[in-house]
């Protein structure tokens, strides 16, 4: 393939893969724009493969890639939980990480077949470019391997602090610019290796003290790193199509951590200093303090009989529905009140569940009219109107400590106002906290009725009540 027509086809790539992230802002369209991805994807393979210079040897390896790699992807992508999602993200973005410091190592003893020059005077721009392509390679790789073991509960989610850890951050952050100029003047191997194992070091201390709660952050922060490390590789090997792909991503990743930032109210910078954010959500006071009005709780029967009399009802949905899987028999519910001429919506938080857009996936998943689903800022005011909130599996995101209580670890996070409704239902096990491990005086409250059990095994009582 001529190089005009190579990188045409990148081209049409590129508007490939921008028209998918912009399909994947809303759920209706996210399907249409995962198409665009996997055929921009297509594209730039068969580009790639046929273009000048990839003789068949080649064209079989990358082959014999595709059918490992494919392979492995379909069996994890069709095994994987919804719930696990966040940590398979952050496995992937390890293996980014890495194919990033296999590319650069690639590129410094093989100069010649990326035209960079020759082995003993390779152009110091693709010096710079590689040695910033392998430091954060390598960070993005460590730090991922770190985020995926708290994610997943391999290790604990607490933050592992020491004295002195951001001194020593910042020594080493130090030492690693020094490293990279003294390797671009000199061009030796020992240094770029030396660059790689201080990178790895640093990605490791860089994520551990930062909890559980953050992780997401964590995980979207480094899939912007990741995108850039791609871009720095795309320089070095002359590749405009890894240079695009890499700053999109870059720059997705980095608006997304900044978008979950906003929806939690902490700084960027607050996040990867670290130490905020346990484990699972220590228990809440259950109920014992002596000065707390006593808890209420609902039977199902209850709740069916209180919704289908309702005129209005709003869902909300949080990270327990997401564990219990009960979005399908919770539109089954909507459905049959519904029929009763009760007027559903659903409220979806923009850090609700453990991942940005959970909720929207999970509603989407069960086939919720997509104009039945409501920002925060667009459902807020209707709550005062509503006779029930039902809230499943949501805690923190409605939690009015988030506005009242200055010492919360939620202060200044916008909520939904459920409290404003005639009746609130909380579907949920018992009574522990949400992530931020914060009580939610809600349940305390007369006008709310907790639903205790299993999101799913709760809604379908419901549901058998309604039929009756
Ligand atoms: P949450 O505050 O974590 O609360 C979820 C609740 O679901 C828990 O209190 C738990 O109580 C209940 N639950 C768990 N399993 C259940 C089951 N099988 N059936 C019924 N209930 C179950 O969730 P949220 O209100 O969705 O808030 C999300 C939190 O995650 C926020 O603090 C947010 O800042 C954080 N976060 C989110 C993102 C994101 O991108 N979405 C990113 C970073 C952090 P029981 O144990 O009593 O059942």
């Amino acid at each position: 393939m001529g190089q005009t027509l190579s990188t045409l086809a990148y081209l049409v790539s590129s508007v490939l893969f921008i028209l998918a992230l912009r399909g994947l802002s809303h759920p209706e369209t996210s399907r249409r724009g995962n198409m665009f991805g996997m055929v921009g994807m297509g594209i730039a393979i068969l580009a790639t493969m046929f273009s000048k210079g990839m003789g068949f040897g080649g064209i079989a390896l990358v082959i014999a890639g595709l059918a490992i790699g494919g392979t492995i992807g379909t069996i994890v992508a069709q095994r994987i939980q919804m719930t696990a999602l966040p940590q398979l993200v952050a496995a992937f973005h390890s293996l980014v990480g890495m194919a990033a410091v296999f590319v650069a190592a690639g590129a410094f003893y093989a100069p010649m077949s990326f035209g960079i020059g020759t082995h003993e005077h390779i152009h110091a721009q693709s010096l710079i470019e590689m040695s910033l392509g392998v430091a954060i390679g390598a960070i993005t790789f460590s730090g991922s391997v770190i985020a995926f073991a708290k994610l997943a509960g391999k290790m604990s989610g607490a933050p592992i602090t020491f004295a002195g850890q951001h001194w020593l951050n910042l020594a080493l952050g130090i030492l690693l610019v020094i490293l990279i100029i003294a390797f671009v003047a000199t061009g030796s191997g020992v240094l770029f290796w030396l660059i790689a194992l201080l990178s790895f070091a640093l990605g490791f201390l860089l994520i551990i003290p930062i909890g559980g709660a953050d992780m997401p952050v964590v995980v979207s922060m480094l899939n912007s790193y990741s995108g850039w490390a791609a871009a720095g590789i795309g320089f070095t090997i002359g590749n405009l199509l890894l240079i695009i792909t890499g700053a999109l991503v870059g720059a997705s990743g980095a608006i997304l951590s900044y978008i979950m930032c906003k929806g939690m109210n902490r700084s960027i910078i607050n996040v990867l200093l670290g130490g905020f954010g346990s484990e699972g959500g220590a228990a809440a006071g259950g109920g014992g303090d002596a000065d707390r009005p006593p808890v209420k709780a609902g039977s199902p029967e209850d709740a069916a009989y209180m919704m289908k009399n309702a005129q209005k009802i709003i869902v909300v949905p949080g990270y327990g529905m997401a564990v219990a899987q009960a979005q399908q028999v919770l539109r089954e519910m909507a459905d049959l009140l519904k029929k009763e001429g009760v007027e559903i919506k659903y409220a979806i938080h923009p850090v609700a569940g453990r991942m940005p857009g959970h909720m929207n996936v999970l509603l989407a998943e069960a086939n919720v009219p997509y104009d039945e689903v409501f920002e925060l800022e667009e459902i807020n005011p209707e709550f005062a109107d509503a006779d029930v909130a039902f809230v499943i599996g949501a805690n923190d995101v409605t939690n009015p400590a988030a506005k009242t209580d200055k010492s919360s670890a939620i202060y200044g996070m916008p909520i939904l106002d459920v409290e404003r409704a005639k009746t609130v239902f909380f579907i949920k096990r018992g009574m522990a906290s949400g992530y931020a491990g914060v009580e939610n005086e809600l349940f305390f409250r007369p006008n709310t009725m907790m639903l205790f059990g299993d999101a799913k095994k709760v809604t379908q009582e419901i549901v058998q009540a309604l039929q009756r």
